[in-house]
């Protein structure tokens, strides 16, 4: 595996093997890496002749400065898992690198009303953050193929109006959640979680789980208040549980509205904030 620390260096390495005729595959990923990030860099090397991955600990997209510092940094067993699975390039920049101090690299995208809710509505300034240093990236690494998760549903909506809104011409390929054997979504916050708590998070994805069986008899106002109140356990606090078109983001309030629905929530296990999903209906 190549490793390259400057832009510079990696903008080069892409050139020339793009100018041969390949193409490039690009994961970008903030490190603590599991087999959620690793599921994405197989798909990436199913369909590209190249796969980059970045880790990069975004600063910008941070809005708590605790968050940022606890942010786990695994980078040697990082390297170890990217070889494992034969990862052609990692980019891993100072924040220097990514934000020269004479590069204006923030974005004026208006996503209306998708990075307004959920996520947006806890999580100020998030999403522009995010916005900036995915464009930022692409900027660098040029890819054809753009892999995200499914587990961060909004986040890749929000991609997917940029590369629309800024004509990029890069293809957002959409990897489903990796769940842990008891149903646990994988994220690199997990580690944070004491033995009990990491116990008791099971119960967001069953809770997601029950409410996918239930939609033929329930509507999603019902759902959203039994889940919620399902959630509310001792060492939980949930912050929402919504029921969105998978386009708009927007409420869904009865399951005949839309072909496209997703179940999304966000819930406090203790100290640690975890977020889950679940496609309710998929469109055909
Ligand atoms: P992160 O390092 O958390 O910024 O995540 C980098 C990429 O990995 C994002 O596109 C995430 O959606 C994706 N990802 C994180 N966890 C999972 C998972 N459990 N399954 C699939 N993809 C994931």
């Amino acid at each position: 595996m190549f490793l390259f620390k400057t832009v510079k260096d990696l903008h080069n390495f892409v050139t020339l093997y793009r100018e041969k005729g390949n193409t490039i595959g690009f994961v970008p990923t903030m490190g603590a890496l599991h087999e959620g990030h690793l599921s994405l860099i197989r798909q990436a090397k199913k369909t590209c002749d190249y796969t980059v991955c970045s880790i990069f600990v975004n600063p910008t997209q941070f809005n708590d400065a605790a968050d940022l510092d606890k942010y786990p940094r695994t980078i040697t067993a990082d390297t170890d898992l990217l070889t494992s699975v034969k990862t052609d390039v990692l980019f891993l920049p100072a924040v220097e690198e990514v934000y020269p101090p004479d590069l204006d690299t923030k974005l004026t995208l208006d996503f209306g009303q998708l990075d307004q809710v959920m996520e947006g509505a806890f999580r100020p300034g998030h999403f522009e953050g995010m916005a900036q240093v995915v464009k930022r990236l692409l900027d660098i690494v040029q890819p054809d193929q753009l892999f995200m998760g499914q587990k961060d549903f909004q986040q890749l909506t929000i991609v997917r109006s940029m590369l629309q809104q800024l004509a990029m011409p890069i293809e957002l390929v959409m990897c489903p959640i990796i769940r842990e054997k008891d149903g646990l979504a994988m994220s690199s916050r997990n580690r944070r979680l004491p033995a009990a708590d990491r116990q008791s998070a099971t119960l967001i994805s069953q809770t997601l789980s029950e409410v996918a069986n239930q939609i033929n008899e329930k509507t999603p106002t019902v759902l959203i208040k039994e889940a919620m109140e399902t959630l509310h356990i001792p060492a939980f606090k949930p912050e929402y549980f919504a029921i969105v078109d998978g386009y708009t983001l927007q409420a869904v309030e009865d399951f005949r509205e839309s072909d496209f629905v997703v179940a999304c929530t966000a819930v406090w296990v203790g100290e640690v904030r975890l977020i889950d999903n679940k496609i309710l209906k998929q469109p055909k």
